[in-house]
Order: structure tokens, then sequence, then C-alpha cells
């Protein structure tokens, strides 16, 4: 009935019933809170995506943060040695082919549908893949700090998505970008079995599933906890009056 889902979505369910019921039933977009945090992050993850495809560093990152406020775009260049760090570790694969901000969706029988369809189960966004030498890689940029264990589910999808776009991929090494300097990479153990990555998403989504169901029938339950801090679904929020 909520699909497609996504992580992004599938956490949204989980967190406050008020939030998905406006966001994700209503379709209302919460006012995102100025963060400038964010700001540079989006900034800094164009700026990779350019740098994988040639782009010098420097270039990438002027040009994504072109736009910003002084201190913004002074915080974006000082990521300059940790984009520089990566694209070079990058380079070593050899890759044969790359693809940035990969979308993919997937449907109930686990075979490829277009990221917009409503007939899709779930769908997401890879930041980056990569096809070397008869393997394929997935990576998630953080620039923020991260682990292995906080993003294994946003991995997982964008794997099955490789997987349902490229039926003979055999094993799929999954990683999160930490953007520092030098740049760190934490692997997973290298995906084989499809079966276990799609099981652990459907108990993801039976989940969601109910929570996205409690909140159409709570649609004022408000659940405050870190993720107020990114968006204010204003009038009638204790959390949100406590913003203004
Ligand atoms: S501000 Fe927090 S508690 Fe209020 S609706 Fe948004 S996510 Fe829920």
């Amino acid at each position: 009935m909520y699909k497609p889902w996504s992580i992004s979505k599938i956490g949204r369910a989980n967190q406050c019933p008020r939030r998905f019921y406006i966001q994700d039933i209503l379709k209302k977009k919460g006012t995102p809170v100025g963060d400038a945090r964010g700001r540079i992050g989006s900034a800094v993850h164009k700026a990779l995506e350019k740098v994988v495809h040639g782009t010098p560093a420097d270039e990438a990152l002027k040009t994504a943060s072109k736009k910003m406020p002084r201190d913004e775009t002074e915080d974006v260049l000082g990521f300059r040695n940790a984009v520089e760090s990566f694209k070079e570790r990058f380079l070593r694969f050899n890759a044969e082919r790359v693809w940035t901000e990969l979308r993919f969706g997937i449907d109930e029988n686990r075979q490829p549908i277009d990221f917009w369809s409503p007939k899709g189960l779930f769908r997401g966004i890879t930041d980056l893949a990569a096809r070397t030498d008869g393997q394929f890689i997935v990576i998630d940029h953080k620039t923020g700090r991260s682990s292995l264990e906080k993003c294994r589910d946003q991995l997982y999808g964008c794997a099955l998505g490789a997987k349902a776009m490229w039926p003979d991929t055999r094993s799929i090494r999954a990683g999160v970008h930490i953007l520092k300097e030098p740049s760190d990479i934490l692997w997973d153990a290298p995906y084989t079995d499809f079966e276990v990555l799609w099981e652990h998403m459907l108990g993801l989504i039976a989940e969601a599933e109910i929570n996205a169901e409690r909140a159409r029938q709570n649609p004022e339950l408000a659940i405050t906890g870190w993720w107020c801090t990114f968006f204010n679904h204003t009038k009638g929020c204790p959390k949100c009056q406590e913003k203004t």
C-alpha cells in the first residue's frame, strides 16, 4: 500500500508517525531546516560525482560550492585533500564503467523496474557504482561520522539494485566512504548470497508497512528524535513549536 519503499522512507515510517503521514501519505514536503552541514555535504557529494569521471578535485569543489555563502564555500574547499585522496584510491580499481547517482527500482519479483514506477517495491540511488574485472562495487559517501552498521541496509539496497539490473553479477563489494584524509572506505564482506539480502529487505519493508499503517491511523502522533533536526513539520507539532 505504501510502496515503493526506499531506505530513507523505511526510516521515516519507523521514526515519527506524524512526519510520515505528512510527507509520505499526504505527500507534502516538510520545510527543511537551514542546515549548513547538510548543504556542505551535498556540495561535496556533487564534487565526488565529477572527480570519479576525471574532473580535478579543485575544479569540482569550486563548481559545486559556487552559489554558497562564503564561509560554507571555504568549508567545502577544505575537503580538497580528502576528495583527492578518494579519487586516487578509486582510480586504482581501473573500473571499466562508472555510474554516479545510479537510480534503480525493483518490483515484488525482484525484477528491475523504472525508478519512478508506482509498481516498484523498493527503489534507491547508489552514490557510486563501478564494474571492474568481473566484480561490481557500490559505495555510499558519508561526510560526517558513520559506520558500516549504520549504512548496511543502504548498501544491501544498492547491491540488490545492481543485481536486478545486471543479473549475471555474482559478487558485489559494498563499502561506506568516510570523507576524511586519507580516504577511508569501510568494506563489508563481499555479497554473494542475494537471497539473504532480499529476505532482509523484505523484513524491513514488512516492519515499515506496520508502522506506516500506525501513522495513517494516528496522524497526530509525533515522536521526537534526532530526525526533527532536519525537517520542520509545522503547525501543531510540539517539537516544531519548540523551534519557533
Ligand atoms: S518535528 Fe519531529 S516530532 Fe514533529 S512532526 Fe517533525 S519529525 Fe515528527
